[in-house]
């Protein structure tokens, strides 16, 4: 019987301390180590999933604001958060491509592989192809900039996290509800707003050739100096092209992007006598608290600053 109590008063004392021990486990669920974690790789990502993922995630983007995605030195911490994330959006479409920047943290963070939570945002956009010589055949990455590509990233987001985590179905869809009607109505606005500029004076150049899905959905034309964000920027033959260009035809103005160098498009600017119209953003949203500081209200700026420059 000695024997016996003895075991039970250990058995009890083993099973308070699993019991303290649980105790402390659910204490810690309200903290942000409870949330699910997300990764984005690059800003104009970050505000969509944002907008989905509402309060029950905790978002780190790779690439800064005002950076160039394309092409990004990703830091020591970036490679800690993407090994413990959840799950990991990124773009596509050649995007994430430069120097395989993307491809190498993957596989550093062990996210490579078929198991791993990796989705990519522009799932279901029709691909739009790269001309620049010896380039050809390789897909352009700026979908986002036609709004109706923008609600396919936001669906594609909301059914990813819904995968992950259904156990909160119902807030991903919510909040992708709401977003996505104010998506909606950025793109009707956007269209409305176009059809204001004479269809003579719809067409500008930018810096890089970001433009592509943006022009096929609004129908513009969009020249550049150079055709995407990997290239050798700005070298003298790509800016005596766009000044040939800008000479031979009717091009209604020059805008700058938030996230490039102005150096390059000032000297058009320079050479063709031709004004720098405003600011557009492409690659990343504003800086918190500055101008076009989420995807919708970059989209935003963009139509007013481009209807603005062309009908001035
Ligand atoms: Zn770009």
């Amino acid at each position: 019987m000695r024997k016996r109590s003895k075991f039970f008063i250990m058995s009890l004392t083993l099973f308070v301390i699993l019991a303290g021990c649980s105790n402390t486990d659910s204490s810690e669920k309200d903290t942000s180590e409870d949330k699910l974690q997300v990764i984005t790789t690059y800003s104009i990502l970050y505000d969509i999933v944002k907008n989905v993922g509402g309060d029950k995630i905790e978002l780190h983007s790779l690439a800064p604001i005002g950076s160039n995605p394309h092409e990004y030195e990703t830091l020591p911490l970036d490679v800690q958060k993407t090994t413990d994330a959840d799950i990991v959006f990124y773009n596509g479409l050649n995007l994430e491509a430069g120097n395989s920047w993307f491809e190498k943290l993957l596989s550093t963070a062990g996210k490579s592989g078929d198991s791993a939570p990796v989705y990519k945002m522009s799932e279901g956009v029709e691909p739009m192809f790269l001309t620049t010589e010896g380039k050809e055949g390789e897909e352009d990455p700026h979908a986002w900039l036609d709004i109706q590509n923008g609600i396919k990233y936001t669906e594609n987001a909301r059914d990813a996290l819904i995968e992950v985590d259904p156990e909160h179905k119902e807030e991903y869809e919510k909040n992708a509800k709401e977003y996505l009607e104010q998506l909606e109505a950025l793109h009707q606005e956007a269209i409305e707003q176009y059809s204001k500029i004479p269809k003579e004076k719809r067409i500008f150049v930018t810096s890089e050739g970001a433009f592509k899905y943006f022009s096929k959905a609004y129908d513009f034309e969009a020249a550049y100096i150079w055709e995407i964000n990997q290239e050798n920027q700005g070298t003298p033959a790509q800016i005596t092209q766009v000044v040939d260009k800008i000479n031979d035809q009717q091009i209604q103005g020059l805008f700058l992007e938030t996230s490039i160098d102005a150096r390059s498009m000032e000297t058009v600017a320079r050479e063709t006598g031709m004004a720098i119209k405003g600011k557009v953003f492409t690659d990343s949203i504003g800086k918190p608290g500055e101008d076009g500081d989420t995807y919708i209200k970059m989209m935003k700026w963009n139509i007013d600053t481009i209807l603005k420059g062309l009908t001035d």
